[in-house]
């Protein structure tokens, strides 16, 4: 059984990221997703809400599972049992940080494999950053993230998403 992590800030999770999601359930038995507590990032939910909102959006599906973490992300990867870590790619913004992570974690863990999935082209210019730009400003995202998140987005915002 393979069971692989999917490791993120997910400030809120996207349809960007359910599509890299949905597609990581077809290649592995069990996806676990990790919600990392500290991300170098300004956040607008907190951890337990940013769980909440992927538990939320993720609940018709089979084999996923939604856990925060502290710690190194390979160090969880291993805690969980995850013999792969699985990234999206958007076009152009992702590559270059991408690489540079992939390679100081080969470094950490030489025993865990990544796996970069391609955006679907729909989602290739979404970020969690620009929609919350975009709801705060009352931009329409109701068909860039689940009901749930465009529900919690209007609630922090208070503007008409
Ligand atoms: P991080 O702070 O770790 O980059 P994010 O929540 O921004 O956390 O992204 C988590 C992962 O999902 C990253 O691999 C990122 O490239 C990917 N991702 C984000 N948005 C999209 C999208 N629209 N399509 C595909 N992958 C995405």
């Amino acid at each position: 059984m393979t069971i692989a992590l999917y490791p993120g800030s997910f400030d809120p999770v996207t349809n960007g990221h359910l599509d890299i999601i949905k597609r990581a359930l077809v290649l592995f038995d069990k996806l676990v997703i990790g919600v990392y507590d500290r991300p170098d990032k300004r956040l607008l939910f907190n951890t337990a809400e940013r769980v909440a909102l992927i538990k939320g959006a993720t609940k018709g599906l089979n084999n996923v599972s939604v856990r925060s973490y502290s710690e190194l992300t390979v160090h969880f990867a291993r805690k969980v049992g995850a013999k792969v870590m699985v990234r999206g790619l958007r076009m152009s913004s992702d590559f270059e940080h991408e690489f540079e992570l992939a390679m100081m974690n080969r470094k950490l863990a030489p025993d865990i494999e990544l796996v970069c999935m391609m955006s679907s082209i729909q989602y290739q210019f979404l970020s969690s950053s620009l929609l919350k730009e975009a709801a705060s400003l009352g931009g329409c995202i109701d068909d860039l993230v689940p009901p749930n998140v465009a529900k919690a987005l209007l609630a922090k915002l208070g503007t008409r998403a």
